[in-house]
C-alpha cells in the first residue's frame, strides 16, 4: 500500500511556508527554532507516521528560513516576497 503526499503552502504576507509530508519525519526542530512561534503541529501524518508540522500563524513569518535550514530533510521550503522584486530571490 502507498500513500500519495502533497506538498500544502501557507502564504503569507512576507512569504510561503511550503511542507512536504512525504520528507517530515515529525522531528521537531523547525518548531523549536522559528523566532516567531509560526509553526505548530499538524494533525496529519507524514511519511514516517509521524505527525507533520502546519505554518498556523502564517501571518508572522518574517521568511527568515531558520526552519528551513534546520531541518534535517529539506521539507520546508520559504518562498520570500520582496517588495517590488515578487518571485525573485538573490543571496548576497
Ligand atoms: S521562515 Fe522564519 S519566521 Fe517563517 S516559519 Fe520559518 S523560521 Fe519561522
Ligand atoms: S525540522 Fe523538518 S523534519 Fe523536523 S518536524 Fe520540521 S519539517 Fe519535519
Amino acid at each position: 500500500m502507498s500513500k500519495t503526499f502533497t506538498k500544502k503552502k501557507w502564504e503569507g504576507p512576507k512569504g510561503n511556508f511550503i511542507i512536504s509530508p512525504d520528507l517530515c519525519k515529525g522531528c521537531g526542530l523547525c518548531l523549536e527554532k522559528c523566532p516567531s512561534q509560526v509553526i505548530d503541529w499538524s494533525r496529519e501524518m507524514g511519511v514516517y507516521g509521524t505527525p507533520i508540522v502546519e505554518a498556523t500563524r502564517i501571518e508572522r513569518c518574517t521568511a527568515c528560513r531558520i526552519c528551513a535550514l534546520v531541518c534535517p530533510d529539506a521539507a520546508i521550503d520559504i518562498e520570500k516576497m520582496d517588495a517590488g522584486e515578487k518571485g525573485k530571490d538573490r543571496k548576497k
